[in-house]
């Protein structure tokens, strides 16, 4: 899983998690392509949610290709904490991070751009949820990143319910149940897996999404 944050003047970009699935021939290209389609030659930030090869497997070759600015990753042993807000290109993470197991030690990043709040929970699964959902004053999100690739240990209803948000992005498929409890909850949900990749275009007013499997949308999303 990798996810691009760019800012619209482009000079701005920060990758969310810099891994790619091995079972797939060449699939250690897929990142460094997709950015270099995208002109993006320096990384500010990568941030590396947690150790799980799914997830950080191609940091190495991206350190070789790019310019990489710096490094922020999950640590080992540190109990629940939200850190100082993380101010970074003037764009403030709130910083979680919980629990022992190393699904449940993702970084869980928040964060608001256009006044609509972004919340990336990588892998964390129900546990990490509970945790937050205690400790937190969980705001409602507009854009989720849903835990652990949509399974459904991930996602447990209170947690989808606080949140509410309107648009989910799955990478990876997708398990019916998940699915359909996020669209029970109206969320517009999209899945790698299913769409191909996906691209959430940030406006005053709206949200875009794109995905590469739909060929209307692919010729836009190709030619940005
Ligand atoms: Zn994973
Ligand atoms: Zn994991």
């Amino acid at each position: 899983m990798a996810m691009l944050l760019q800012s619209p003047d482009k000079t701005t970009n920060i990758l969310f998690d810099a891994g790619y699935n091995k079972q797939k021939e060449n699939d250690g290209t897929l990142i460094s392509d997709y950015l270099k389609r995208f002109n993006v030659w320096k990384l500010d930030a990568i941030f590396i949610s947690h150790h799980h090869t799914d997830h950080y497997n191609n940091l190495q070759h991206l350190n070789e290709e790019f310019v990489v600015e710096r490094v922020i990753q999950n640590q080992i042993q540190k109990p629940f904490y939200e850190v100082e807000e993380l101010l970074f290109k003037n764009l403030p993470f709130d910083y979680y991070q919980t629990m022992q197991e190393e699904n449940n030690r993702s970084l869980i990043l928040q964060f608001v751009l256009e006044k609509q709040n972004f919340l990336l929970t990588f892998d964390a699964e129900s546990p990490a949820e509970r945790k937050l959902l205690q400790n937190t004053e969980l705001q409602k999100t507009t854009f989720l990143q849903v835990g652990h690739h949509g399974s459904k240990t991930s996602s447990s209803s209170e947690f989808i319910e606080v949140l509410a948000p309107k648009y989910c992005f799955i990478s990876n498929k997708w398990k019916t149940i998940t699915k359909q409890m996020l669209q029970r909850k109206k969320c517009q949900t999209y899945s790698t897996n299913q769409n191909g990749n996906l691209i959430a275009r940030i406006t005053k007013n709206q949200i875009v999404v794109l995905t590469e499997k739909n060929t209307l949308e692919k010729r836009k999303f190709f030619t940005e």
